[in-house]
């Protein structure tokens, strides 16, 4: 069975479509403390469930998403455009 990934663009998509670039975190603010800064570029938890990852629509309309998905399952909960949730600042 097929694992399609619902692009808010292209719709239900293949995941071999995707390239996975990792965690969504919020980016700290220019003037944080170095710790901050290293546990943000460096430091990746492990965690058990709902989790938010940076996909990269590589071969549909190469937009940047955030696609939430469960870590137990690989069940995809939401998926959303990453500039679409940068301007509503969710
Ligand atoms: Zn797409």
């Amino acid at each position: 069975m097929a694992s399609l990934i619902p692009c808010p663009h292209c719709g239900q998509r293949p995941k071999e479509e995707f390239t996975v670039k990792g965690a969504a975190l919020a980016r700290p603010a220019a003037d944080a403390s170095l710790e901050v800064w290293f546990d943000y570029v460096y430091l990746r938890d492990n965690p058990r469930g709902r989790y938010d990852e940076h996909w990269h629509h590589t071969s549909g309309c190469r937009r940047w998403l955030i696609v939430t998905r469960n870590t137990a399952t690989h069940e995809i909960e939401d998926t959303c455009d990453s500039a679409a949730r940068e301007e509503t600042g969710q």
